[in-house]
């Protein structure tokens, strides 16, 4: 089975998909982080927002605007800091725009490292977690309470 048709398939068993953060985070149990199409982190709803491990995640979770004094607008993303430049589509679909690049990135994708139990994260910052396949994804759900 071909990867877009394993994630396909995982995807239509959870049903929703939305660019709206807080509503995920709402109706949830497992969420999966999308970049460019390609799973970036998927897990945990708690975990996954609200200590999200992969690059991307946190500067999406950044992103999110609060109702705070405190907390000023402000322009800079933290997104392209790493100066580094793909090659072709070889490596992580993130590294022109993470600020953690570095060459391994840039070689090739990294696999879904499952870096507890409910989660896993595509990023070469936690390759001492052991790989998972994408079909195997769900091996880091949580069951269905929702
Ligand atoms: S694999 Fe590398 S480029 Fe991709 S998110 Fe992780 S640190 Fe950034």
């Amino acid at each position: 089975m071909c990867w877009a048709l394993e994630l396909n398939s995982l995807l239509l068993r959870n049903n929703s998909i939305t660019h709206d953060l807080a509503t995920a985070y709402q109706i949830s149990d497992n969420i999966v982080v999308l970049y460019r199409g390609a799973v970036v982190e998927a897990g945990d709803v708690e975990l996954v927002v609200k200590q999200p491990h992969h690059p991307y995640t946190q500067i999406l979770m950044s992103s999110i605007p609060l109702a705070s004094a405190e907390r000023t607008w402000t322009t800079e993303t933290g997104i392209g800091a790493s100066g580094l430049q793909l090659s072709g589509s070889a490596g992580c679909k993130f590294a022109d725009r993470c600020p953690s690049t570095t060459v391994p990135c840039l070689q090739a994708v990294p696999p879904l490292f499952h870096t507890e139990r409910y989660r896993v994260v595509s990023c070469y910052l936690y390759q001492s977690a052991p790989a998972l396949a994408v079909a195997e994804m769900g091996k880091a759900f949580t069951e269905p309470t929702r």
